[in-house]
């Protein structure tokens, strides 16, 4: 007798290693996961309709018996209805899951949705000092033969073209070309109206509904990525870290991170598509290998650093932050134009780039003094890429420095020069990023001094932050304490005070 094969909404895996002997598969819409915590509604829109189009192709393509449990208040209610059937399903992509799932004694499977396994990225960190992406990322260049030549070395003859990869946008502003957008069907009009109905029961959401912008199918993803490869990836390196006013959001990034967790597509195709765009079309190696690295570097060194500090997460904080999540997050207005900016951006889109998520989401969660935990909860409750495996890494790890150092040489902090540099916020803000106090006074400016102060045993005995501390010393009394202050009164403004 075949067993009952359970997918997960982040597994909408095609080639499911579990519908092999398969005679039925179930899908689970849990109303309890709406309620636990606000979720965005493109993302909760997303996920479900990422599952029913996928239902619907198992019963066209392979015949199968799909139920799908859309009305299920928990997760259990829904597996209860299956007592006396053998359970399988894909392992889950995050411990809370993992373990929810072991608990129903459901029989787990390896999904292969990730380039490298858990246990062979802690193979790779056993013994070392260091665990650098750097040093993994040219390990996966070697090993999948990425922009490598026949002796394995980089092509190019470097292996990071970081440096070209930075630049600020031009002051006569940056236009990209509007990326592709799916066409809505009545799947998605489905979706739209149960999650109206959810509402209508009490279930809070965070951000905008908007028609949807992301991949959810495998001809969705792979259209996604036709149209990043033609028309965007050419100009991809050089203004990866720029940021925009409001209007052209996703400027040259590629929109692939939703179909890429959800399972619909898979990295290396990404990955293969840009390479071969190279050689095909001549575009800038700097620009390919930027987005190279991002996919099979950092999306998979996160990947496991995830399962490698899987249970120590949800504590890690070695910067001992106290702060709450502040209300601005939430969309309370600051008045940064900064930070406004970009929350307002998240609550209408459920995305932000790169930058905007490390260097001004997190580095002022991180010169605040936000507890790690806090800021990944509601990075994974306000994005529509969010999930546990990725932000733990990435907002605690990398923009919360929570973990230590383990993975970056040292934390991302920085006051508003940076963000006048890379963004036109500053020109339009009531604050001026040079001043650290006063009346003037930037409070990104003010709270970086700030974290200076608090954290100057650590970033002393660091080379790449001594000398901020060195700086630090030499301001007069009088200065500090007016930093102080305005570092105090810039907590309260984050809080709406
Ligand atoms: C604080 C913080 C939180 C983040 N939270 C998420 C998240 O919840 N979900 C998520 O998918 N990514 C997250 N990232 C990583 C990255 O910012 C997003 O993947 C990217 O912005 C998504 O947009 P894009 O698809 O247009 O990406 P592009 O800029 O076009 O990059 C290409 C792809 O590379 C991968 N990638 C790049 N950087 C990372 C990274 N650091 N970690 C993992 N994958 C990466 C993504 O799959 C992305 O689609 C976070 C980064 C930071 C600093």
């Amino acid at each position: 007798m075949g067993h009952t094969l359970l997918i997960l909404g982040d597994q909408l895996l095609r080639e499911h290693p579990g519908l092999d002997g398969a005679n039925r598969v179930i899908t689970v819409e849990s109303e309890a996961m709406l309620r636990r915590r606000p979720l965005h509604r493109q993302r909760a829109h997303l996920v479900r309709s990422g599952l029913r189009h996928l239902a619907a192709e198992l019963r066209e393509r392979d015949g199968l018996e799909v139920i799908e449990h859309r009305g299920a208040a928990t997760l259990a209610e829904a597996l209860a209805q299956h007592d006396g059937e053998e359970l399988v399903a894909a392992i889950p992509n995050d411990l809370g899951a993992r373990r929810a799932l072991e608990g129903h004694g459901v029989r787990l499977v390896d999904s292969g949705q990730f380039l490298t396994a858990p246990d062979d990225f802690a193979a790779w960190a056993r013994g070392r000092r260091r665990l650098r992406m750097e040093d993994f990322y040219r390990e996966q260049r070697r090993s999948f033969g990425v922009l490598v030549d026949d002796a394995g070395e980089p092509l190019g003859g470097r292996w990071n073209f970081d440096a070209e990869n930075r630049q600020p946008p031009p002051k006569d502003g940056l236009n990209a070309p509007e990326a592709w957008s799916p066409r809505e069907d009545e799947i998605d009009a489905e979706v739209r109206a149960d999650l109206d109905a959810a509402a209508a029961r009490g279930v809070v959401f965070f951000g905008a509904d908007v028609p949807r912008r992301f991949a959810v199918t495998p001809a969705e993803a792979h259209a996604v990525l036709e149209d990043f490869v033609a028309h965007r990836l050419r100009e991809f390196g050089p203004w990866q870290d720029a940021m925009v006013e409001p209007g052209n959001p996703f400027l040259f990034h590629s929109l692939l991170s939703v179909p890429l967790n959800l399972g619909v597509i898979d990295p290396l195709t990404c990955v293969r598509a840009a390479e071969e765009a190279y050689h095909a079309h001549d575009l800038p190696l700097s620009s390919v290998e930027g987005f190279v690295r991002q996919v099979i570097g950092w999306r998979e060194y996160v990947w496991g650093m995830y399962w490698l500090r899987a249970e120590q997460w949800p504590d890690a904080n070695a910067l001992r932050a106290e702060l709450p999540l502040p209300a601005a997050y939430r969309g309370v207005e600051s008045g940064w134009n900064c930070l406004d900016t970009v929350v307002a951006g998240v609550a209408q889109h459920g995305y932000a780039h790169h930058i905007e998520r490390l260097m001004v989401l997190g580095t002022i969660g991180l010169t605040a003094g936000v507890v790690p935990w806090e800021l990944v909860r509601w990075f994974q409750t306000a994005f529509v890429d969010g999930a546990e495996w990725v932000m733990a890494p990435n907002a605690a790890g990398m923009a919360l420095f929570a973990d230590g150092g383990e993975m970056v040489t040292k934390p991302y902090a920085a006051g508003g020069n940076y963000i006048s540099k890379m963004s036109p916020h500053c020109k339009s803000c009531q604050y001026k990023p040079s001043e650290k106090h006063g009346e003037r006074a930037c409070p990104v400016t003010a709270l970086y001094w700030d974290f200076v102060d608090r954290h100057t045993e650590r970033l002393a005995a660091n080379n790449r932050t001594a000398r901020s501390v060195s700086t630090w010393r030499r301001f007069d009394q009088d200065t500090r304490d007016a930093v102080r202050a305005r570092a105090a009164s810039a907590r309260e403004e984050l809080d709406g005070g």
